[in-house]
């Protein structure tokens, strides 16, 4: 029997049959998923293959290919990951421009891990009645710069679900990643998505301007229109994504249009001669804040710490 896997407590997944059974599920002893070493080889997104007891609970016994998954490492166990979420149609990064302030590198970062796994981003811009009027002409310009780059942006304001509406369907039928810093109204945006979530929310602290995390386990809510939210605590981006420095600029879609025109192919736009794309920087074809995304993400790369970027 078929199904999808909806729920994941740690020891029991919580399986939606293709004929829409709620089946409590356990992974066979011996299970182990072909090249992916995991602290747990099943994911909420899984599409997999179960056999029921006669308990009325179910072995799962097979795990469909994935399209794309998204993996937390285990802090102390380095060869050791945690996959999140499986089959992502696509990520609502959420943004604030303050309270709390989100910043371009945190965007481009999760922008470019998007592109190396293949989940389209649209980008929601919320919050903005607390904005001042420089404040909204700063998220007007972020706009126009995502947009023009190739990620659809939307302008809600969460807490009293103006722009929902516009929002809904984006999300039908499809498997959805609500992500973004704690404290940007995830938690709120999915309590209007889905009236049956009662997640909590976090009152952001005065002080730092940061949310603390409140939910707990991977789980995916099911929209009232057809379609899946992933609700999954403590994920701001991809995680790893092994990549040559040349490679890169191919996760930053305006960089990569211009770099083909780089006298050197392997060109990693930093000091080489005939550079195209630093070239498009001074000329503003290519924004500055992305550039500098670019080179932080190189950085990282050239330190060998790369793979703890998120
Ligand atoms: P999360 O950490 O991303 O899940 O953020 P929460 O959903 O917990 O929201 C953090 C705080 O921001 C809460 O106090 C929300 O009520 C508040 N909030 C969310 N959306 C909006 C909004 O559009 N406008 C305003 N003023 N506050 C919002
Ligand atoms: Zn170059």
């Amino acid at each position: 029997m078929k199904g999808l896997v909806i729920k994941n407590t740690g020891s029991w997944y919580t399986v939606k049959t293709l004929d829409g059974h709620i089946v409590e599920s356990k992974v066979k002893g011996n299970f182990r998923l072909k090249g992916i070493r995991s602290t747990n080889p099943v994911a909420v997104g899984d599409h997999v293959e179960i056999t029921k007891n006669p308990e009325g609970t179910a072995l799962i016994t097979a795990i469909e290919d994935r399209k794309n998954y998204i993996i937390r490492k285990a802090p102390n166990l380095s060869k050791q990951s945690n996959i999140l979420a499986a089959n992502l149609d696509l990520a609502l990064l959420m943004v604030t421009v303050n309270y709390p302030v989100t910043s371009t590198t945190f965007i481009d970062r999760f922008l470019a891990g998007a592109e190396a796994y293949r989940v389209p981003v649209t980008l929601v811009f919320n919050k903005h009645d607390l904005l001042s009027d420089d404040e909204i002409h700063y998220q007007r310009m972020m706009m126009d710069l995502y947009d023009h780059i190739g990620y659809s942006c939307i302008e809600i304001q969460a807490k009293s679900g103006e722009g929902i509406e516009a929002l809904k369907p984006l999300l039908k039928d499809k498997v959805t990643l609500v992500s973004g810093n704690s404290g940007v109204g995830k938690s709120t945006l999915i309590n209007q998505l889905v009236p049956q979530a009662h997640l909590r929310t976090s009152e952001i602290s005065e002080a730092h301007n940061t949310g603390t995390h409140t939910t707990t386990f991977s789980e995916m809510l099911e929209l009232p229109e057809g379609g899946y939210i992933i609700d999954t605590p403590g994920i701001k981006g991809f995680g790893t994504f092994d990549i040559e420095p040349a490679e890169l600029s191919s996760y930053f879609r305006d960089i990569f249009e211009f770099s083909k025109q780089c006298r050197f192919s392997d060109c990693t736009h930093t000091n080489e001669p005939g550079c195209a794309v630093k070239k498009a920087v001074e000329e503003h074809y290519i924004a500055e804040s992305r550039y500098n995304s670019y080179l932080s993400m190189l950085e990282d790369k050239d330190e060998n710490k790369y793979r703890e970027a998120y």
